[in-house]
């Protein structure tokens, strides 16, 4: 069924680039994107999926501005999308006092507001992290015995290395000065070159302690 202009109900509409014009918080934004447009009247109109890609887009530049009032907080909240009665729990506090923050009745809680900026930037980069650990401190995941992981070693960037590096590290962590007297001892006495597991744990966990 083709679309149908609500203005002047002229069904010739054309894909076209349409600029949205909007004030959030006192801030004007201009945001380009792909739209409808009518041929007879001019009329513009969004896709749903557009119109969330508008808000998302301007509640990252709220965050980014660091921009935290009574009107940005509830912008930032509506747009991930989240109720009132779902965000309080994972903030740890009433209902009633997240709308006293989002009506300006109670100054806002800069960690509450730093934890909704995080659930903004994951919601844009499709992740959920942030609200996934948080509904984990309220409802605790049952550990397995053992969790098995494979983290993606080639992601790590040099900086994270410890900054206290002990001079001419060689880019492997070095083992408890202990453990190396021991491993010391063990290649003299002839046993294997190769480091017990034990003691590269040891050593790992003392580069990072
Ligand atoms: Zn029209």
């Amino acid at each position: 069924m083709p679309m149908q202009c609500c203005e002047c109900e002229n069904y010739q509409m054309v894909d076209a680039e349409v600029e949205e014009r909007l004030t959030v918080a006192g801030r004007a934004f201009v945001v380009v994107v792909p739209g409808t447009e009518c041929l007879q009247c001019g009329n513009t109109y969004l896709r749903y999926d557009a119109m969330i890609a508008v808000k998302r887009s301007v509640a990252m530049e709220l965050v980014r501005h660091g921009d935290v009032n009574a009107e940005t907080f509830k912008y930032m909240r509506k747009t991930i999308p989240m109720s009132v009665a779902e965000l309080a729990p994972l903030l740890h506090v009433a209902p009633e006092t997240v709308s006293r923050w989002e009506s300006g009745e109670q100054p806002i809680e800069p960690n509450a507001a730093a934890l909704l900026a995080l659930m903004v930037v994951e919601a844009i980069e499709g992740r959920s992290t942030c609200i996934d650990h948080l509904k984990a401190t309220l409802d605790p995941i049952s550990w397995p015995e053992v969790t098995r992981l494979a983290p993606d070693v080639s992601v790590i960037a040099a900086d994270a290395a410890p900054k206290d590096l002990p001079a001419g590290f060689d880019g492997h962590f070095p083992l408890e000065p202990a453990v190396q007297d021991s491993a010391a001892k063990r290649r003299e006495q002839g046993a294997r070159a190769a480091r017990p597991r034990g003691d590269q744990r040891l050593g790992l966990e003392a580069a990072f302690a």
